[in-house]
């Protein structure tokens, strides 16, 4: 079946994170911190993270239409996967991660097959794999490729990284867009990877609680920052660059606008930073449109990246797809696809509305009278309050 480029490893916690960590602390956990940057460097340019397989016919045959979920335990090793502690209809046992690692895969196995009829993360049914306690000062979790994987939290800076189902359905859509659309690692591709992670991880959630939008946290990893930590998550939806400020993680550096984009070689070119901006623009979409965010948002976003998007998608492509997609399923001018439009003009990126003309006149400019009472209105204004 081929092999499509994929040279990147996405941890949840992003390298300025560890950088930070490293640098600023002279505890165990600096070690930590430099050893999980390391070794993302290692997994990142070894053959399996470089050239991932397709997934052979051997491999999926008969195309399963079943959720089918393994749990290795790594037990502190760098072995992949370990051993099988946990599979399907198992009795649960009594390690957390294991469990939490389990129910995770499975709720956004569920999610992508219940909304969008999609079976699995390559849409053939491959089976969810991960591996918890991996290493013994491995501080991330990923996908790798192939699987889930999970360190070893310390506890303080971050509790266990299976307990934010959005962080394991965020790694997991890595998964859907390495199979979907292959998009790229770096720049701007990058930052709509990261983003597309972060919108159906945060849809998992929504989805698993029952929420709407206005009643979301819209936060990535709220479960997993430490008790040591000046933060509430390790990102925000609804105001990007607000989710921790703190001497030893430093401060949540991501935009909320295209003004304000982070031109960096790090971290990609900036893929966990410029992010925010598209995550903004979702999450303002959501609120304007109400409701589930799955619903409406959701399947846009889904035929965006798996019937749209080339693997070098810049922002453009993506929000012109968006706008594209709420005109052809919701109606060409209608209020979905202006909702959209707007919330990707409010983060400073413009679409246009193709095929709206007729349905929407230029609007008239004002006239005398109209100008006469916005005037009137402007200086009652400056009246003292009654
Ligand atoms: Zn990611």
């Amino acid at each position: 079946m081929g092999t499509i480029p994929h040279n990147f490893i996405c941890g949840v916690i992003p390298p300025h994170i560890l950088t930070r960590v490293a640098e600023h602390t002279t505890d165990e956990a600096s070690g930590s911190a430099r050893t999980t940057l390391e070794h993302m460097r290692e997994l990142a340019t070894s053959r399996a993270a470089t050239l991932i397989e397709r997934p052979s016919a051997a491999a999926t045959a008969p195309a399963s239409t079943r959720k089918r979920r393994n749990v290795y335990t790594a037990n502190h090793t760098l072995r992949l996967p370990g051993k099988l502690v946990m599979s399907e209809h198992k009795t649960r046992g009594t390690d957390v991660e294991v469990n939490e690692a389990y129910d995770g895969s499975g709720s956004t196995y569920d999610f992508f097959a219940q909304v969008f009829g999609r079976v699995s993360i390559d849409g053939r049914g491959m089976r969810l794999d991960s591996t918890v306690h991996y290493g013994t000062d491995f501080e991330n979790a990923l996908w790798n490729g192939r699987q889930m994987v999970y360190g070893h939290a310390d506890g303080r800076i971050f509790v266990r990284f299976t307990a934010s189902v959005d962080v394991i359905a965020h790694e997991l859509t890595h998964g859907v867009t390495q199979f979907a659309a292959a998009l790229g690692y770096h720049g701007q591709t990058g930052a709509l990877n990261e983003h597309l992670s972060d919108a159906f991880g945060s849809m998992v959630k929504q989805w698993l609680l029952g929420q709407t939008a206005d009643r979301a946290d819209w936060l990535i990893g709220a479960e997993i920052l430490g008790p040591a930590i000046d933060g509430v998550a390790v990102r925000s939806l609804a105001a990007p660059g607000t989710a921790y400020d703190d001497p030893v993680i430093g401060r949540d550096p991501q935009p909320a606008h295209m003004r304000d984009y982070v031109q960096t070689t790090d971290d990609n070119g900036g893929v966990h930073i410029n992010s925010g901006i598209l995550n903004h623009g979702f999450y303002l979409a959501a609120i304007a449109l109400g409701g589930e965010t799955w619903n409406v948002l959701g399947k846009i976003w889904y035929v965006a990246l798996t019937e749209r998007l080339k693997p070098e998608a810049d922002f453009a492509d993506f929000t012109q797809a968006t706008v594209d997609i709420a005109g052809e399923l919701y109606g060409h001018g209608g209020g979905v696809q202006r909702t959209i439009a707007q919330a990707w003009s409010s983060v400073g990126l413009n679409v246009p509305v193709i095929g709206c003309t007729a349905e929407h006149p230029p609007v008239p400019r004002p006239t005398k009278r109209a100008a006469a009472v916005a005037r009137l209105r402007k200086s009652s204004r400056r009246r003292p309050a009654r």
